[in-house]
């Protein structure tokens, strides 16, 4: 038995990650929920689920749910530092951190300190700060598993290999909703536009960063730290059937693939089970329908994030930080309808030109890189 804390339970990953769970009652058993505000969906899973413990980050929403919970025995844990002291539990043998966005770094860390095994789905944390953290992990013992979908086709067909032997790694990527649409165009996209993504049902971040490809160069970035592989062996390849989740090339010429249907459950799963493989109820690929697969350049014009990532991967240092935090506040404000589609990579050009990239950052660096270029995207959006 897996007991298991869910770190942003009420999101996309989150809520897979407990309909996996909910296959397996005499596998898993979940013992922490966090979430930012949603406490109506948290309540429902504290019904389902039993945890322990809950963390509820906003103090308002906290309050709501506290009085629903009197007589339940659940420890709540409430605002910013909620989340630390909630994970500190001995019960916990594993951590699914499902949380998006930089501020997963903290508790990531934690985690760590506390000995915990993590299945990462954030990619922000591991790329503003990722040799620190795979430097962490590596001193403690931690197992961090991927769930992110190319991460961990990646981290499959690496198990049992030589990794010295490692050619190429083939990052697939489905393109997005604006593969096919002309780039004259772009400056006409709507939000409802971006929000339609064609193969994947994720968060609204996530499905942002799909649109502008930026999600492909924050995975650049993340296979980078996560398999400490240099940059001019991994290659983005667009393959809008999303059947493979990414390859490995040997320097025998031998390439190994990961091939499933769309569901993010199905890497989750994986994350949760390893070393061993459980049997699934998820869907699995009908070749004869399917027929074939197609492959394309990415266009490094149409989306200039991706450019913007490779800057960031080859200089290293703060500058992958300053290129998250920007993109996170760019996606935020378009969400907002402040900002429009084509704004998003001007803006985190614009941040990451005023940045003087140090080198050989420590966390705190990290952290002041990530607030400096947070309140710089600000400045420029307001400029705009
Ligand atoms: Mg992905």
């Amino acid at each position: 038995m897996k007991n298991i804390a869910i770190l942003g339970s009420t999101g996309s990953i989150g809520q897979n990650s407990l309909s996996v769970i909910r296959g397996f009652p005499d596998k898993f058993r979940v013992v922490g929920l966090s979430t930012n505000s949603n406490v109506d969906i948290l309540y429902q899973q504290i019904k389902e689920f039993h945890p322990l413990s809950v963390c509820i980050k906003d103090i308002n929403a906290a309050f709501k749910l506290k009085s629903k919970l009197k007589s339940r025995g659940i420890k709540i844990f409430i605002g910013e530092d909620g989340l630390p002291d909630m994970i500190q539990h001995k019960s916990i043998d594993l951590i699914i951190l499902a949380i998006s966005g930089s501020g997963a770094l903290l508790p990531l860390l934690k985690a760590i300190d506390n000995g915990n095994d993590i299945a990462l789905a954030n990619k922000e944390a591991m790329v503003a700060a990722g040799p620190i953290i795979m430097d962490k992990a590596g001193k403690q013992g931690i197992k961090i598993m991927p769930i992110d979908s190319e991460q961990s086709a990646i981290w499959q067909c690496l198990d049992g290999q030589q990794k010295n032997k490692l050619k190429n790694i083939y990052l697939t990527a489905s393109g997005g909703p604006f593969r096919k649409t002309n780039g004259k165009a772009f400056k006409n996209i709507s939000l409802k536009q971006v929000l339609r993504h064609p193969r994947w049902k994720m968060g609204k971040k996530n499905t942002v960063d799909s649109a502008t490809l930026m999600n492909k160069g924050l995975e650049v970035l993340e296979t980078m730290f996560l398999f400490n592989v240099e940059l001019d062996k991994i290659k983005i390849l667009i393959h809008p059937e999303a059947i493979i989740h990414s390859m490995v090339e040997f320097i025998d010429g031998v390439i190994l693939a990961q091939l499933s249907v769309a569901d993010m459950r199905i890497p989750i799963q994986y994350a949760l089970s390893y070393p061993q493989r459980l049997s699934s109820r998820f869907s699995s690929i009908d070749f004869l329908k399917l027929r074939r697969l197609n492959f394309e350049k990415p266009d490094f014009k149409k989306f200039p994030c991706l450019e913007l990532a490779y800057q960031a991967a080859k200089e290293k240092g703060t500058l992958p930080c300053v290129l998250n935090a920007a993109n996170e506040v760019s996606v935020a404000e378009f969400l907002k309808k402040r900002i429009n589609f084509v704004s998003i990579p001007k803006v985190i050009e614009k941040v990451i030109d005023r940045h003087r990239n140090n080198k050989q950052p420590t966390l705190d660096d990290i952290l002041e890189a990530d607030g400096w270029a947070k309140k710089e995207a600000y400045k420029v959006i307001d400029k705009l």
